[in-house]
């Protein structure tokens, strides 16, 4: 809070009707008003608005720049000045999202909008390290540092976003965050090999669904422990343990659990609750045949050989 906020309670309420403008216009992909209305704001609510500024900041000199290119009929990419990308580059991205579509056996059905960002801009305050997706209401946005172009790294981050995408599409805000980060952990093609040797010795802690969903939470930046990269890590050896059960593909196990999350009805879901079960549960019971706490119990690393030595 600014002195001049402190002196006057009309000033904290315009920058609280401004801010909530300015996040309405952001999730609508508006960035050039939502840049207008929270600037005046930046400081406001005792700073707290500030890594959330840096965000509408950084893509909004990508949106000023206007440098964009269709790739697909339904994808466009972004780019602000100074950065120019690789028609190899460009490509990628079409590549990318056909790759996931195939592997996990999807339809993609909104616009995808994919904005780098100026590689000059500091990214620390990022909440995640390759780049974050968002739900724009009428399109998905990814939003990547412009810096990873010409590294495996631009791939793998677009891979990552791209299947956040699809868990939005198939299971709406259903799927819990273990199994998002399990599923865009697959199509990135994370290894888990000296993850698998610190659980299975219990250097690192296994931890409950609830828990493991609590420690995605766990601030990135002040994190001594680690605590949200173990939690990636888990998630990735649950979704890998999935992905080898069953007999088919088992990336398309993975997509048609997702699809499971909203196939019910009202009558089924009420039922579902009353047993006890969550939407987790009633959509992993639907394609392998087991809760999600039996998963927990059964994807833990034990025995003497990493889960990716087995195949
Ligand atoms: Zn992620």
């Amino acid at each position: 809070m600014t002195s001049r906020e402190a002196d006057n309670p009309q000033a904290i309420q315009d920058s609280a009707v401004a801010w909530r403008l300015a996040v309405d216009a952001y999730q609508r992909d508006d960035i050039l008003l939502a840049y207008d209305l929270a600037r005046p704001h930046v400081g406001a609510h005792g700073g707290q608005m500030l890594n959330f500024w840096h965000s509408i900041e950084a893509e909004w000199r990508t949106r000023m720049a206007l440098r964009m290119a269709s790739v697909a009929a339904d994808i466009t990419v972004e780019w602000p000045a100074d950065l120019e990308p690789d028609p190899v580059d460009l490509e990628q991205v079409r590549e990318a999202r056909e790759d996931v579509a195939e592997r996990f056996g999807w339809q993609p059905s909104a616009p995808l909008t994919i904005c780098l960002l100026d590689p000059r801009l500091d990214v620390r305050w990022f909440p995640y390290r390759g780049g974050y997706y968002t739900n724009r209401g009428s399109h998905h946005k990814i939003v990547l540092p412009g810096g990873l172009l010409g590294y495996d790294e631009f791939g793998r981050a677009l891979s990552h976003e791209i299947a956040h995408s699809m868990v939005e599409e198939r299971a709406g805000g259903l799927c819990p965050i273990w199994m998002n980060e399990a599923v865009a952990q697959m199509a990135d093609r994370t290894s888990t090999r000296g993850a698998w040797r610190r659980f299975q010795s219990h250097l690192w802690t296994w931890l409950e669904p609830r828990e493991l969903d609590q420690a995605f939470g766990a601030n990135r930046l002040d994190d001594p422990g680690q605590r949200v990269l173990r939690a990636y890590m888990q998630a990735c050896l649950i979704g890998q343990w999935l992905a080898r059960r069953g007999p088919n593909p088992g990336e398309r196990q993975l997509g048609a659990t997702l699809d499971a999350f909203t196939d019910n009805g009202l009558w089924k879901d009420l039922w579902l609750r009353i047993r006890g079960y969550t939407a987790a549960d009633e959509a992993i019971r639907q394609v392998f045949g087991l809760g999600e706490d039996e998963l927990f119990r059964l994807a833990q690393p034990a025995g003497g050989t990493s889960a990716e030595d087995e195949g």
